[in-house]
């Protein structure tokens, strides 16, 4: 069966009314019964402990590079393409964040300092906590990822500013997708594509959709 972008553009809908009515006071009553406190191992923005792809949004992208001085490509690549299409055109539906050939974000310091702290992507900000739809909930739940710092004391203040910033970023990611859907032309002539890795499409042109439109990237 095909995907109706028309849908899921709906079903987006409604979970973005789901996550614009989650309670503040409620979230940060579990992140503090959670606890957390960012010990500065690093950890997370490396390779070593597992993925740490971070997903930028355009307004992300241009923030850091205002901020820095920096070009599109200095700041991001595409994600691994999902279709093709009849002329051979590879499309992708995300922005990540440049990492080094070793995997590790190449805004990590050697004193596990961030160059971007100001700036970070929401990703990074609510770091290990992100909200999901879970078990097909009516309301989004907190999720923890693994982290040495899960479990340690957090005070309330610290607790609702997390809060805010968790549903910040649910409510971008959802308006994100609902953007780029909107924005969608010629998908239902698209065919599946096998990419493992963004690492390769060498030789393709591909075309990356974000929120604001599509941009043509030649690997
Ligand atoms: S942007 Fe900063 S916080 Fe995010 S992965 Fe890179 S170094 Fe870590």
């Amino acid at each position: 069966m095909r995907f109706n972008i028309l849908d899921a553009v709906n079903y987006l809908k409604v979970k973005l009314s789901m996550a614009d009515k989650l309670s503040i006071n409620e979230m940060a009553k579990q992140l503090v019964s959670i606890g957390f406190e960012c010990m500065r191992c690093g950890e997370c923005c490396r390779a070593r402990s597992g993925d740490n792809t971070v997903i930028l949004f355009p307004d992300e992208i241009r923030l850091i590079m205002d901020t820095h001085g920096m070009t599109p490509d200095d700041v991001c690549e595409h994600s691994i393409p999902q279709f093709i299409d009849d002329s051979g055109i590879l499309h992708c539906f995300e922005w990540v964040l440049k990492r080094h050939s070793s995997g590790d974000c190449i805004f990590i310091q050697a004193d596990n300092n961030c160059m971007l702290y100001q700036q970070r992507p929401w990703i990074c900000s609510t770091y290990p906590f992100f909200l999901g739809f879970t078990n097909g909930g009516a309301k989004p739940d907190i999720i923890v990822s693994e982290c040495k710092g899960v479990g340690r004391p957090m005070n309330e203040e610290d607790a609702i500013k997390l809060a805010e910033l968790l549903k910040g970023r649910l409510l971008a990611e959802i308006t994100e997708e609902i953007r780029l859907l909107e924005n969608l032309e010629g998908f239902e002539d698209w065919e599946p594509a096998r990419f493992y890795s963004s690492k390769g499409c060498k030789g393709y042109t591909i075309a990356v959709h974000d929120s604001s439109g599509m941009t043509y990237i030649t690997d």
